[in-house]
């Protein structure tokens, strides 16, 4: 589940319990976790978490800005994914690493195999999601009737720009950092990518494409900074 405030979606955990009345709590890690009565109706739910949205939402930004000063790989502490954190949580014996809701399970003995580890998940991750998109995002520009390729997609590590466009290779690099973010932003990414197929600027006509495949387009740009 999740709620919406201010344009940012916040992942929520609900846990089904044998009790009165729903309790809505924010991790540490800035997780929002909602309890409720068994028999408690999703819509029920959802009406009280955007009744609390604003409340919530500032109690998050206040984890989070605790949580901000860099991960440090310790078991449970928290690292960005997505818009939200993932809470690091060391297996005691070695097996898959994985991801269930707020919590990465992964086998560390300190942080140094932690970070390696997450690493790790990440990039197959990132690997999965960005597959998805860039056919989906493929798929949007062809039902419009826009002639683009199918983009080999390249993953980088980069500090200065979230992707680029190589229009004449048909290849687009992709900025693993954007995982940090919520999805709305790699997703308009993507549909930036996309539209240099067709303008190799930013003109009007560039971002004419951009906004009319992608109506959110300028909502979730504006969260990613611009160097
Ligand atoms: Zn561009």
């Amino acid at each position: 589940m999740e709620f919406t405030c201010n344009g940012r979606r916040y992942p929520v955990t609900v846990t089904r319990k044998k009790m009165k009345r729903i309790i809505m709590k924010v991790r540490t890690d800035g997780m929002v976790c909602v309890s409720a009565p068994l028999r408690c109706a999703d819509s029920d739910i959802a009406r009280a978490l955007q009744q609390n949205a604003a409340a919530l939402a500032q109690m998050v930004g206040e984890a989070e800005r605790r949580a901000d000063a860099a991960p440090d790989y310790t078991d449970g502490s928290s690292v960005p994914y997505l818009g939200g954190r993932l809470t690091l949580h060391y297996a005691a014996a070695p097996g898959k690493t994985i991801r269930e809701d707020g919590v990465l399970t992964l086998f560390a003995r300190d942080p140094q195999e932690a970070y390696g580890a997450y690493r790790q998940w990440l990039a197959a991750d990132c690997t999965e999601l960005y597959r998805e998109l860039n056919r989906e995002v493929w798929t949007a520009f062809r039902k419009a009737g826009y002639d683009v390729p199918l983009a080999r997609i390249e993953i980088k590590d980069m500090v200065s720009r979230w992707g680029s466009c190589t229009a004449s290779s048909g290849r687009i690099s992709m900025n693993i950092r954007l995982m940090e973010y919520p999805i709305g932003c790699v997703r308009g990414t993507f549909y930036h990518e996309y539209a240099h197929f067709l303008h190799q600027d930013h003109s009007a006509a560039f971002y004419a494409v951009v906004r009319q495949l992608y109506p959110e387009y300028d909502r979730w740009d504006a969260l990613l900074k611009h160097r």
